[in-house]
């Protein structure tokens, strides 16, 4: 990449800036779809990191949508029925600066050790047909772990669907775990789908595309989730792109979310009322099957709330 002097994309002052407490991490396959001169870049704001995070704003907290109390076990979730959410890997390939996982203790919480034990709870409740594989990312782990974390799970009969999360399509769409997937996918008992997460269509390129149609073939189901963003993907314009981009490569947007109040994100908050309006233009301009749910995680909540 040639940058010029007016450039705004220089990584290494992005890595040397204050993180406030969270690193800068973006691999090259994603820093390639920046444009290197615009300074609002909505990308860019995704990435770096801003000094706006350091400052408390009351109502914004370290553990927002309260996970640390209900995992049964470490690395564990099983909030909502039917299904539950194994953190399968404390890293991600991408920091993303409004993630609500960004004081997240990994690495007390997440942790391979912790697998049997979840496993073991999974064998045991008859209504859990649902293994959601999250993090962190869980495309972060090395395949062969992920494999033999896929096999163990497949052989518990009362599951029927296998789920992963992950930003790794969208943040290294030629990582060789992908790979991995595919061939499993093409073999496995059980129903896959892959919710990746984009948040804006400048994130989909070539690369991403041509993973996406490898990914279907072999029967994997795609889905999308986004979260609203100040600055980012907070216009009809944007959102009508989105999914209008993705179906194009074949995902169904399912999630926009409003953003989890973690200290250090406020100034990616779209108030309530911005994010409804929004939400209501967007329903007038797509056709159903691409209007994606608005919802807000409220802690204690038996599922995502409709906004
Ligand atoms: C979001 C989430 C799920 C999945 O919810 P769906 O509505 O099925 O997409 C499951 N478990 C936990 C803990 C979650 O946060
Ligand atoms: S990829 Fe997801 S979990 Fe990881 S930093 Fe970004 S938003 Fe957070």
């Amino acid at each position: 990449m040639t940058l010029d002097s007016a450039a705004v994309l220089d990584t290494d002052t992005l890595r040397k800036q204050p993180d406030y407490g969270f690193a800068f991490k973006a691999p090259q396959a994603f820093l390639q779809r920046i444009n290197p001169n615009d300074p609002k870049d909505p990308l860019l704001l995704q990435i770096r990191p801003d000094p706006q995070e350091g400052q408390e704003v009351a109502g914004f907290k370290t553990d927002p949508v309260g996970d640390l109390h209900k995992n049964p076990i470490p690395s564990l979730l099983h909030k909502y029925h039917g299904r539950v959410l194994l953190m399968a890997s404390p890293r991600c390939d991408l920091h993303c600066r409004y993630c609500f996982r960004r004081h997240f203790p990994y690495q007390e919480q997440i942790n391979r050790r912790h697998w049997q034990e979840a496993l073991d709870y999974i064998r045991r409740d008859d209504s859990i047909h649902e293994v959601i594989l999250s993090g962190g990312d869980p495309l972060t782990l090395n395949p062969e772990a992920l494999l033999q974390l896929l096999a163990e799970i497949e052989q518990i009969p009362q599951v029927k669907t296998l789920r992963f999360h992950s930003r790794t399509p969208i943040a290294i769409p030629e990582k060789p775990v992908h790979r991995s997937i595919i061939q499993w996918a093409e073999k496995t008992r059980l129903n896959a789908v892959m919710v990746i997460h984009c948040n804006h269509p400048q994130e989909l390129n070539q690369e991403t595309a041509a993973l996406f149609t490898a990914y279907r073939q072999s029967g994997i189901h795609l889905l999308n989730q986004s979260v609203l963003l100040k600055q980012i993907n907070d216009s009809i314009e944007a959102l009508e792109a989105l999914s209008h981009k993705l179906f194009s490569q074949g995902v169904l947007p399912y999630y926009l979310h409003q953003l989890d109040r973690v200290s250090g994100s406020a100034h990616f908050e779209v108030n309530q009322a911005t994010a409804q309006a929004l939400h209501t233009s967007l329903r007038e301009r797509l056709p159903g099957y691409l209007l994606p749910k608005l919802v807000q995680e409220i802690s204690g909540e038996p599922y995502k709330t409709p906004l």
